[in-house]
């Protein structure tokens, strides 16, 4: 027989799995299903803004994370969801290996994916020398010189991240300021081995099979062309809305979920939370996630009990 969820929630970041712990501790019949534990969590080298851990990983944090959930006998499937359908009181998601599962309601918090800088050659480079991952792909670039673009926070810690083990970093960013982070920044600009290249685009990608060059809008030190061996595009991420439009669920001019104060969104029985609302100011931080991750189990409680 075909157990009906109380509520299933869509993705694995800390979203879910901070109302996957209310839910639980609510003693509601709960489901997770996402593809990557941890989501973006696990590509965090080191994270200091989290109360109680001066420095820790992102996979470290997810450890602590998804064992206490595993203490709460949490359910759990790793796969990724292709749609939703159904409404309030009988929803059924199916996952791409064509497995469905039946839930009264959902949550769905599948965060961001990353943006892609759109030039020619870019996919080609794809795992050839361009990466969206610092985290997860430094060490292949390990003694290389390696460019990173963008000016956020993502772009400052990566290229912070590449300083420790590569020879010279590129940072090249689009506004005349870096921004993000004053800490982060201050450590930045003392790194003798990183190089900041303000007000500059990249337009186009060279090399035969694996990436040789960046070429820039703007010479640098008399040459338009800056030999690199990586490239680690962080110039921000766009929301996972995919599942939601798919329903008919409405978002705001920048694809994020338009949800309420209480996480309900303009679906009746579909909540949402983390990165992919328009919530919080828009700081898409752990923090937050987990701050949305908790109401939004709170008030699939109050609407299963309702
Ligand atoms: C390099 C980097 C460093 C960061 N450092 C920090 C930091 O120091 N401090 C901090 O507070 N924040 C940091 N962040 C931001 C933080 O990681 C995010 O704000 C947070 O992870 C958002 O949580 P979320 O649960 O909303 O979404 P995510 O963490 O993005 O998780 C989304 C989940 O949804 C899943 N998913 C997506 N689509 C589907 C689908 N169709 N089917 C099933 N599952 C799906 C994904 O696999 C994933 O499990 C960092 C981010 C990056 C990229």
């Amino acid at each position: 027989m075909t157990t009906l969820y109380d509520l299933i929630i869509i993705g694995l970041g800390p979203a879910s799995l901070t109302a996957q712990v209310y839910a639980l501790r609510y003693n509601m019949k709960v489901l997770a299903i996402g593809g990557v534990p941890g989501g973006l969590m696990m590509e965090s080298h080191k994270i200091c803004n989290w109360p109680g851990e001066p420095g820790i990983s992102g996979a470290d944090l997810t450890k602590k994370m998804t064992d206490q959930l595993a203490g709460m006998n949490a359910e759990t499937v790793i796969e990724e969801v292709k749609s939703i359908t159904g409404q309030k009181g009988a929803f059924t998601v199916t996952t791409r290996s064509d497995k469905s599962f039946e839930a009264k309601l959902v949550l769905i918090a599948t965060g961001t994916k990353h943006s892609h800088l759109g030039l020619a050659r870019e996919d080609f480079f794809y795992g050839r020398g361009v990466t969206y991952c610092a985290t997860c792909d430094a060490m292949f670039y390990k003694g290389k010189t390696t460019a990173v673009a963008g000016g956020g926070n993502s772009a400052v810690t990566a290229a912070l991240y590449l300083s420790d083990i590569c020879p010279r970093v590129y940072l090249i960013y689009r506004g005349s300021e870096l921004k993000g982070e004053t800490a982060w920044i201050n450590e930045l600009k003392a790194k003798d081995n990183v190089t900041l290249i303000s007000e500059t685009n990249i337009i186009d990608l060279k090399g035969e099979n694996k990436l040789e060059a960046v070429v820039l809008d703007k010479a640098f030190e008399g040459s338009a062309e800056l030999a690199v061996s990586g490239l680690f595009v962080e110039i921000g991420a766009k929301p996972r809305n995919e599942l939601f439009v798919a329903m008919g669920g409405v978002v705001d001019d920048f694809g994020f979920v338009k949800v309420a104060s209480d996480m309900t969104t303009n679906l009746p029985g579909v909540f949402a939370a983390g990165d992919l609302t328009n919530q919080s100011n828009y700081f898409r931080q752990i923090a937050t996630a987990v701050g949305e991750g908790s109401i939004a189990a709170d008030t699939a409680f109050k609407a299963l009990k309702s």
